[in-house]
């Protein structure tokens, strides 16, 4: 084995960056630690503005060649790609478990089956496109999606082949050239995905990692000039330095950010639906971006829903996410840890009541936490924990429940539990909210467009928005005049 390579259950993962489709190293490496107990899973390569350069040359040398290759075949090689991934869902779901924390369970059944499908829907979609002709005067129009060029893809820890695969697929699927930086608390999974990728045929420098910091290899890869978009799905602070960085070489980019997501609880619901689906909120530890953090019950059914949440809530699994038992693992690293606390001991001094939790569990866990008695105007309230902290707050009626759930600078997500239809139609057309679920949660299809509203996000992904954003779309109108017979 290689003095580069590092083993996790007995999986090897290549600790280099994947450039130019060969194995680079970097002078300098950053420790990558297993939330689950802290152990140390290796040293990994940690790049710089040197790697980011030679990933973007790279991307650029090998874009003329896959933005000419016919979208079948470019489909073909995504399809061999979610074959492999499909071969190794199990040592990539065991990896990831073991980088980021998560549930082994989901990631088997949910998590990398998603993988291998979001490499699949986008090139069968990419197949769809392009045939959209339609007559001006007898003229012909045409739009063509052509691609754009190489692509900087940056994306967070807590979801991380998922939101990584989510970019790549429609990028590759629509010719360009991508360079991802996986997050530094969870970079292995991408660096199995490049041995999958060239496994499975795809051209070198078509695919690029380029793994370290985000204010070293990632602010490289974002100020580069010879990069065409930029994907990022991460923190608002961060995506506005990146912002920044591509106003300066004017490149579109896509941004899909943090939320503060509300669920509303009408006292017309299904009250054990409803608990059920803010139970779920703790899914991931908290770590969602979707997750609706904010709990607004009908005041007449606050008491009740309490009670059967609490019973609930109580009866959830904490502890080794590899245990099929488990509901509920560790959080990625002792910084988020004490992020997490810091807001709910602020907000505990501020005179919350915690109806569960509200302090740490052992190790790297944190307890399941329910507050009570917050402001609206407070800072749980307002922002973004990140963690298993949900708030409760009651209504008297339709209109105050609506003024509270859209009173953030957030706007990524609503769930909604109501038995009366009539009111689902009223409450969902008020919300402010990329995706609007009713009497149910995290039900994604990927041909719906995803993204958040105000702070939340800039641009939708999914289905055709995906291509939208990934691809220089060129209209072509053709006269029926100026043609020689050619017999
Ligand atoms: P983060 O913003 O700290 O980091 C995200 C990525 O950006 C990492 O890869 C990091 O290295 C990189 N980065 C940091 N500084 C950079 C810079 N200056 N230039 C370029 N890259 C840089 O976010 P995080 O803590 O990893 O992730 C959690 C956040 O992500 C939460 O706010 C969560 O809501 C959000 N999120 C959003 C979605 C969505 O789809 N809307 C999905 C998952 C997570």
């Amino acid at each position: 084995m290689s003095a580069h390579t590092l083993t996790v259950a007995g999986v090897a993962v290549d600790t280099r960056h994947w450039v130019g489709g060969e194995r680079v190293t970097s002078a300098e490496t950053f420790t990558d630690h297993s939330p689950i107990d802290g152990t140390v899973l290796g040293e990994i390569a940690r790049g710089t503005a040197t790697e980011a350069s030679a990933a973007v040359a790279a991307a650029r040398a090998a874009f003329p060649g896959w933005a000419a290759t016919p979208p079948a075949e470019r489909a073909r090689i995504l399809h061999v790609v979610a074959d492999g991934v499909e071969k190794r869902i199990e040592d990539l779901a065991i990896v990831e478990t073991h980088d980021n924390g998560a549930l082994l369970r989901s990631h088997r059944r949910g998590v990398m089956p998603r993988v291998a499908h979001n490499f699949r829907f986008f090139a069968d979609w990419l197949l769809k496109l392009g045939h959209d002709d339609f007559a001006t005067r007898g003229h012909t129009n045409h739009v063509s999606w052509d691609p754009a060029g190489p692509c900087v893809l940056i994306t967070p820890w807590n979801a991380p082949l998922m939101l990584a695969s989510w970019k790549i697929a429609p990028a590759l699927a629509a010719g360009d050239t991508v360079i991802l930086k996986p997050a530094e608390w969870s970079p292995l999974t991408a660096s199995l995905l490049a041995d999958i990728a060239a496994e499975a045929g795809l051209p070198a420098g078509v695919l690029n990692i380029v793994q370290g910091y985000g204010a070293e290899a990632g602010s490289a890869l974002v100020s580069h000039p010879d990069v065409r978009r930029i994907s990022f799905t991460g923190s608002v602070p961060t995506a506005k330095t990146i912002a920044a960085a591509a106003a300066a070489n004017l490149v579109p980019a896509s941004f899909e950010l943090g939320g503060k997501s509300p669920l509303l609880v009408f006292a017309d619901a299904d009250l054990d639906l409803a608990v059920d689906l803010a139970v779920e909120q703790y899914d991931n530890a908290g770590q969602v971006c979707l997750a609706a953090t904010r709990i607004l019950v009908e005041e007449t059914v606050a008491d009740e829903f309490t009670r059967r949440f609490t019973e609930k809530a109580s009866a959830l699994r904490q502890g080794d996410p590899r245990d099929e038992a488990t509901d509920i693992g560790p959080n990625i690293h002792p910084r988020q840890l004490e992020k997490i606390d810091g807001f709910v001991q602020r907000a505990l001094t501020a005179g919350a009541r915690a109806v569960i939790g509200g302090h740490r569990g052992e190790g790297q866990f944190y307890a399941p936490t329910l507050l009570t008695d917050v402001a609206q105007d407070s800072e749980i309230v307002q922002e973004e924990v990140f963690g298993p902290v949900l708030t409760l707050q009651t209504f008297a009626d339709e209109d105050e429940a609506v003024r509270l759930a859209n009173d953030t600078r957030f706007g990524l997500a609503a769930t909604v539990a109501t038995g009366d239809k009539a009111r689902a139609e009223r409450v969902t057309a008020q919300l402010v909210a990329g995706t609007v679920w009713v009497n149910c949660f995290f039900v994604r299809d990927l041909q719906a467009p995803f993204g958040g509203s105000r702070q939340s996000g800039v641009g939708r992904e999914g289905g055709t928005w995906s291509f939208d954003f990934y691809c220089d779309l060129k209209n072509t109108v053709t006269a029926p005049r100026g043609w020689r017979d050619h017999g």
